[in-house]
């Protein structure tokens, strides 16, 4: 056994972001390979050390990343797509693209906000044992006194997230070549002395690779020269994955039991269970009696996290400003890996623990409230009350933060600036951006956003039932971290947010300013949520709040409201036949929050992403009137299926990923190929996204260029 407590893996960006201000260091050339490297090895031998400081039974090693884990294993396996071969980082420009090469492609893990590198994998891509990361920290943790169970991503993970080469055939043919590299890399990790190894499996909790699963797993679990095999699943339930895993040679299966719910003994085949019950993907403590009774129901168990703790902050110990009496619920990765070794005490002494008692919860109540007239009706009623240009030209939110406003925000914290000389210098930013809009002759105008760090902390910031940490940082990708917040109670808005500056910029215009809210999904997903109550009623809960944000600005005389939902596909649930009525809610949700504005003011909402079948969807079901959606960076692909789109539609026309400055031939070239597949009356001209991340300069001059593009093409 693998000594009754383990966790499924550890953060590695350092509990002070070591490892984000090294690399950023290294990629600005300020810092070199070896003192990178060093960084790493600091915070691998950190780790070990505190895990077992911890008195955790079995430690994993290959869980620390430079950059991301598959894209680890793609290079582990040689998968290195042959136009990154001669780059002299082949691992960096993989990761961030280098001269002129893009990077792959990057997108969610699973259900989680953290991100991974796309694989390319073809029908030429080589796939054989070419790395020896996990055997170099298996050696690094043995110098230190740690024997370690490596931590690899498995085969049919690794191969269902890959991509195809263009025009070759899906990744999944090569499992017979992935499995004979598997092979060569577990014979290493036995002449390595290695007693475990874990393969994580994730993929199999959303329904797919289950026969694929029982062939790789029949094949390596069949090896003689190998070490004993844990495949990790999480995210979900295993379904029929189980039995197929079950059936094979595998030493023992790894369960998410927060998230998948129990699984029945007998269907263990007497395999040892890994028995996730300390959840890795929100900060709760654990229901130990609840936890320990689940655990006796197998008789051969190890303890461990639901899965890897790499979805939640170091330490709760950091964050020394938080209400006690939250603080006493919460649990962070150290804290976690504490509860899975108490838990696995308890359990070795017999402990029964106590069955949990099921709440009764109340099934949400559902008032979507529809006051608005149908979409038709409120487009006349608002064309004649905006009286705007045709192809109105507008602007996601946000505009530059300055250095500047983000000292000022530091020094308000601080305590060394005042809340009236903070609030003198946003109003001045405000200022600044409305006339810069004036002079490009924008016509929908925006406030720019200057209050705001973040568009859902800032929310957060602002309603009751969030808190926020100091140090709570998790990884998204790469060297980028999100410090989500904490969603702990019931939410409640106790005074409006956002009136105070909208009405301050509307002041300064004759033209409209738009007011700029998030939407309750994105709020909801880019916190850490309650376990105690369903996620839909959270949802509906931030809803409530948003709904009475639109009323007061509406009241406020605000004639356009954009409310941003980019995360609404983040929360769909990874099993198929569960997605259906996720959208529902969610989407019955966002028009709830909205629909407290009359028919005169015009609903927007941006989505960042462009699906078209999920954008149509997603369009019908909000009941917005315009929608602004990314399309500049896929060169208007999505256009061809928005054909004869029935309401307000911006596709982007500048790429604000990029620092490049779009010519007004260019935009007008995209905006012509808008035209021809939806009315010029329902046309906007917009960026992509918000500003935030460019510069004045790249701004201005693109800003010109959309606006001069829009008015060539008016009447
Ligand atoms: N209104 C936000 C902004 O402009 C939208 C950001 C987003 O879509 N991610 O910054
Ligand atoms: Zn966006």
């Amino acid at each position: 056994m693998l000594t009754h407590s383990t966790i499924l893996g550890y953060p590695r960006i350092g509990p002070r972001r070591e490892l984000k201000r090294a690399l950023e260091a290294y990629w600005d050339g300020r810092l070199g390979r070896a003192e990178l490297d060093q960084v790493g090895a600091d915070l691998r031998a950190a780790t070990w050390r505190r895990l077992a400081a911890l008195g955790l039974g079995s430690l994993p090693s290959n869980t620390f990343s430079e950059y991301d884990q598959v894209l680890d294993t793609a290079v582990l396996l040689d998968a290195v797509p042959e136009r990154y071969r001669a780059a002299a980082d082949p691992y960096t420009a993989m990761a961030r693209g280098a001269d002129g090469l893009p990077p792959l492609r990057m997108t969610k893990w699973f259900d989680t906000n953290y991100h991974y590198l796309v694989p390319e994998i073809g029908a030429d891509t080589p796939l054989r044992l070419a790395g020896d990361k996990p055997i170099r920290e298996v050696r690094e943790a043995r110098a230190l006194g740690y024997a370690t169970r490596p931590v690899v991503v498995g085969p049919v993970t690794f191969l269902l997230l890959s991509e195809p080469s263009p025009g070759g055939p899906s990744p999944l043919h090569r499992l017979d070549d992935a499995l004979a590299a598997y092979a060569d890399l577990l014979a290493a990790l036995r002449a390595e002395g290695v007693e475990w190894v874990q393969l994580d499996e994730p993929a199999l909790a959303t329904g797919a690779g289950v026969a694929e699963a029982r062939r790789a797993y029949d094949r390596l679990g069949a090896l003689s020269d190998r070490p004993k095999l844990l495949v990790a699943s999480y995210f979900g339930e295993l379904g029929d994955a189980l039995p197929a895993l079950a059936a094979t040679g595998v030493e023992a299966i790894g369960v998410d039991l927060v998230r998948g719910g129990p699984v029945d003994p007998a269907a263990l085949r007497g395999k040892t269970l890994v028995a996730g019950v300390v959840s890795g993907r929100d900060v709760w403590r654990t229901d130990q009696e609840a936890a320990l009774h689940e655990l006796r129901r197998y008789p051969d168990v190890v303890v461990s996290t639901s899965c890897s703790l790499l979805h939640v902050p170091y330490d709760l110990d950091a964050e020394t400003d938080l209400d006690p009496a939250l603080r006493a619920r919460l649990a962070f990765a150290d804290q976690k890996v504490a509860e899975v070794v108490a838990l696995a005490d308890r359990l070795a002494r017999g402990d029964r623990g106590r069955a949990p008692v099921s709440e009764d919860v109340a099934a949400a109540t559902e008032s979507t409230s529809d006051s608005r007239a149908p979409y038709p009706e409120r487009a006349a009623s608002q064309a004649v009350h905006l009286g705007l240009p045709e192809l109105p030209v507008t602007t996601i939110g946000s505009f530059p933060q300055t250095g500047e406003l983000r000292a000022a925000r530091a020094a308000l914290a601080a305590g060394t600036l005042d809340e009236p000389a903070y609030e003198r210098l946003i109003e001045a930013e405000i200022e600044r951006v409305i006339r810069l809009q004036e002079r490009l002759g924008i016509d929908v105008l925006v406030h720019g956003e200057p209050e705001r760090n973040d568009m859902v902390q800032y929310f957060a910031e602002h309603l009751d039932g969030f808190a926020t940490t100091r140090h709570g940082w998790v990884q998204s990708y790469g060297s980028r971290c999100t410090r989500p917040p904490i969603i702990h109670g019931d939410v409640g808005r106790p005074a409006p947010i956002t009136v105070r500056w909208t009405r301050y910029a509307q002041s300064l215009t004759d033209r409209p300013v738009k007011g700029m809210l998030t939407g309750p999904v994105t709020i909801v997903a880019w916190s850490f949520t309650r376990r105690d109550i369903p996620l839909r009623e959270v949802v509906g809960q931030v809803a409530d709040a948003v709904r009475e944000e639109v009323r007061d600005l509406a009241a406020a005389g605000t004639s356009i409201i954009q409310v941003d939902e980019p995360a609404l596909r983040e929360l769909l649930p990874l099993r198929r036949e569960r997605q259906d009525e996720y959208l529902q809610w969610a989407v019955a949700a966002y028009r709830h929050a909205t629909s407290s504005a009359g028919d005169h003011t015009q609903i927007h909402t941006h989505l960042c992403y462009s699906n078209a079948s999920e954008v149509i969807t997603a369009i019908d079901g909000l009941d917005a009137d315009v929608t602004t959606i990314e399309s500049a960076r896929s060169g208007g692909r999505i256009l061809r299926e928005l054909d004869g789109f029935g309401r307000g539609l911006g596709p982007g026309v500048y790429d604000i990923h990029s620092p490049r400055v779009p010519g007004a031939e260019e935009v007008g070239d995209l905006l012509d190929a808008v035209l021809k597949v939806v009315p010029v009356e329902r046309v906007w001209v917009n960026p992509d996204c918000g500003l935030k991340t460019r510069t004045y300069p790249q701004v201005e001059a693109a800003l010109a260029n959309l606006v001069a593009a829009a008015r060539e093409r008016r009447p």
